[in-house]
């Protein structure tokens, strides 16, 4: 007989991750839209979000890894490197694989000019339009497109750039600009979006693209939390996390909880000790008081996370204890939703690196298609 394992899980939304994808298609209707998938899927894995991502047009991503277990899964259509190669041996690969792939620094040019191959390549020439990370300055732009036109290895040239605040009230406008001026009468190509574009500077004509690159928002995840939340961008989890309450206290005034005995009662209190903690990938800096669903409804932790536990106020739902069900973050009960990005918020940080964390000890299903 296999142990029983301890009560904590993961499930990932595979109807969830289809209606994602489709909304970034909706907001941009003339585009072809990328499926973002670096770092596995953002943490949901790539073969269990696959199926469910199909209808996108391509898949992008970093890691070669990851781009040859999309090919093992029997997708022919684009795959995009968005960093490029890292060394000159991963062009075999590219070569190989058919891999698009970025373009963004003098080295990788000269790499491609020195590369053997039969079949010529698609590269997404990338521009620095501000955001100061990877990219061809402005005014190195067109001596990069015109070294690469001039090619053999090379047989279409895709133009592309990234926003630094597309989330936020700065905007894209500085950067649209630049990439328009860079830009103007070079053939190709154009993309342009991340999700926090997608969703909210839909109607800018600057942003109107043939690719789109829908990365968070695909995986239910609002990127201008908590301005706006996922029920605004009718996007859903796809992510939940849940687990069990182990045990039940009963606290008197003045009674602490957890390491540290950070959280002191000011009442008569009931709590519930759940199996998640930090080496479950919940964020320890979780402060007291973080949302948390318990059989359905909404309650909040208490105290410090721990590294296999965390406690939940149970005193105003007495008909939940031992064996309730606790929602640290998606779906719960009774239809019930508890926002990544809320959780994310309470500590510190965004729904990208939770989902991005979940510990490997926690067992993964999927709930599939229809
Ligand atoms: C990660 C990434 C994206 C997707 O960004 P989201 O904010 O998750 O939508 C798009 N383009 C590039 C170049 C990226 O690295």
């Amino acid at each position: 007989m296999r142990p029983m394992p301890r009560p904590i899980e993961a499930l990932i939304h595979q109807p969830a991750l289809a209606h994602n994808i489709a909304r970034a298609r909706e907001l941009a209707p003339d585009a072809q839209v990328f499926a973002v998938v670096k770092a596995n899927a953002y943490g949901h894995g790539i073969e269990r979000v696959f199926d469910a991502l199909r209808s996108a047009d391509g898949f992008a991503l970093l890691d070669l890894d990851e781009a040859q277990r999309i090919r093992d899964l029997g997708w022919r259509g684009p795959i995009l490197l968005l960093e490029g190669c890292f060394e000159t041996r991963d062009l075999e690969l590219c070569s190989r694989l058919k891999l698009w792939h970025a373009v963004h620094q003098e080295q990788q040019i000269d790499w491609l000019a020195m590369h053997k191959t039969h079949e010529p390549h698609r590269v997404f020439l990338k521009l620095n339009s501000g955001m100061n990370r990877l990219g061809f300055t402005p005014s190195a732009f067109r001596g990069a497109w015109t070294r690469l036109n001039a090619l053999p290895q090379v047989d279409e040239i895709s133009l592309m750039t990234h926003f630094s605040d597309a989330d936020g009230p700065r905007g894209i406008a500085h950067q649209t600009a630049v990439f328009k001026e860079a830009t103007a009468d070079l053939p190709g190509a154009r993309t342009l979006s991340n999700s926090a574009a997608i969703l909210r500077h839909a109607q800018d004509p600057a942003v109107r693209a043939d690719w789109v690159r829908s990365g968070i928002m695909t995986y239910g995840s609002a990127p201008d939390y908590p301005e706006h939340g996922i029920a605004h961008w009718n996007l859903k989890p796809t992510m939940t996390l849940r687990s069990k309450v182990l045990a039940v206290q009963h606290l008197k005034e003045g009674d602490s909880v957890g390491y540290g005995s950070s959280f002191v009662a000011q009442r008569t209190m009931r709590i519930g000790t759940v199996a998640c903690g930090y080496a479950d990938g919940y964020p320890r800096h979780a402060g007291h008081g973080t949302p948390v669903l318990v059989g359905g409804a909404r309650t909040s932790t208490i105290g410090r996370v721990s590294m296999d536990m965390l406690a939940v106020d149970l005193t105003d739902l007495p008909a939940e204890g031992i064996g309730s069900e606790v929602t640290l973050w998606g779906k719960g009960p009774k239809d019930a939703v508890l926002s990544i990005d809320e959780v994310a918020q309470a500590a510190g940080t965004i729904g990208y690196e939770l989902m991005c964390a979940i510990a490997k000890r926690v067992p993964v299903h999927v709930e599939t298609l229809a």
